[in-house]
């Protein structure tokens, strides 16, 4: 999730190759209500937690996605900062850097702000006034049922994640969606459960006040899984990422780390690119040499350390023109802040529509 409008000439150039595939569940199952008419486009939201450089998972997984969404749909992306506090809350010292950085990183990859809104969640804290009024009718076990809470607390047994906040992500991500009248909601299927709790929240306002809020339908979107260097899935928490800013060198000095077929130790030994993480970066990057790779994987007549370097190269042309216009836009001073405040500007008014038409159902104004 995303957003964002800005006044000047940005620069942000095309959108960079590739793009994921976005499938629409069938229409028959829709709520009406969430059904644009003809000749509008449906409204997608979709938000970005602000924990870290973007890399090439997040890249592969979110950005593309979003690329190809805004010349489709009409598009509210925002900076997901309270999300990141559910998870975070203790480690903000850098928040207001990331945030930063997301923002023109979103914008070098060719995130038009003058197509899409593009704002920061905590600049709009009706969300707050609208998560208390949902968290007023939403059952506790409705919250607890939810998969990837208790994924989370397993996942982050370490850390003191067992909070208020977290249990409450999906509600507040409920607010998110329906406090801008968001039709459709880009989500991988890990995702569904959150959407049908956010479904089953709206119906049930629009039950006990009437009918006020949309209810949003899944964008099932193709989330495919980018390995990192151990093998796992790319992840920042893992340290085991390429940085899509990273220079050339770090990312050549990355990719050297990489594991590989345990079966292949020298040039000679046939391998198996089916299970090798380097080949199934080779299938995002080097169109040009799969096939190649491929069968002089499997013959042995290519090494690890010379397949490698053919990957790095390629990641660092393919990220080349981001990287430059990144540096263009990073010494444009005031860039990221006029286009948070633009970005906050359009979002008010649909927020303050959808909290007056809110408040009136529940004799609140
Ligand atoms: S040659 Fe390339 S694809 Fe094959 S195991 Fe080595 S790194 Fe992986």
């Amino acid at each position: 999730m995303l957003d964002s409008g800005g006044r000047r000439e940005l620069s942000v150039a095309g959108p960079a190759p590739g793009g994921g595939r976005v499938i629409i569940p069938g229409i028959d199952d829709h709520d009406p209500s969430s059904t644009p008419s003809p000749g509008r486009k449906a409204r997608v939201l979709t938000g970005y937690r602000p924990t870290g450089p973007m890399h090439v998972g997040h890249w592969f997984g979110n950005v593309l996605n979003m690329l190809k969404l805004q010349d489709e749909h009409d598009c509210f992306y925002f900076i997901a900062d309270w999300h990141m506090l559910t998870t975070h809350y203790d480690r903000t010292d850098k928040l207001r850097e990331y945030v930063r950085g997301l923002v023109l990183d979103l914008l070098a990859a060719g995130i038009d702000p003058d197509r899409v809104t593009l704002y920061r969640q905590s600049d709009v804290p009706e969300v707050a006034e609208m998560a208390l009024l949902l968290g007023m009718l939403t059952p506790l076990g409705w919250l607890e049922r939810v998969p990837t809470y208790k994924e989370r607390l397993r996942d982050m047994a370490e850390r003191e994640v067992a909070n208020y906040g977290l249990l409450g992500y999906p509600l507040l991500q409920a607010v998110d969606i329906t406090i801008v009248k968001g039709e459709l909601v880009p989500v991988g299927e890990d995702q569904v459960a959150h959407l049908e709790l956010c479904r089953e929240i709206v119906r049930r306002f629009n039950r006990l006040y009437g009918p006020v809020l949309v209810e949003p339908r899944p964008l099932l979107s193709e989330s495919p899984l980018i390995p990192g260097s151990d093998g796992r899935k790319m992840s920042k928490s893992l340290d085991n990422v390429i940085g899509v800013r990273d220079d050339p060198d770090r990312i050549r000095a990355t990719v050297r780390t990489f594991i590989t077929d345990p079966q292949k130790v020298r040039r000679g030994d046939p391998g198996r690119p089916e299970i090798c993480p380097v080949f199934a970066l080779h299938r995002r990057f080097s169109q040009d040499i799969l096939q190649w790779t491929d069968e002089n994987c499997r013959s042995g007549a290519l090494g690890c350390v010379e397949c490698k370097g053919n990957l790095a190269e390629r990641i660092v042309a393919y990220y080349e023109p981001f990287r430059e216009r990144r540096a263009e836009l990073e010494r444009t001073p005031g860039i990221v802040e006029e286009v948070l405040a633009a970005g906050a500007s359009k979002v008010r008014p649909v927020v303050e529509e959808t909290m007056k038409a809110v408040r009136n159902a529940m004799n609140l104004a």
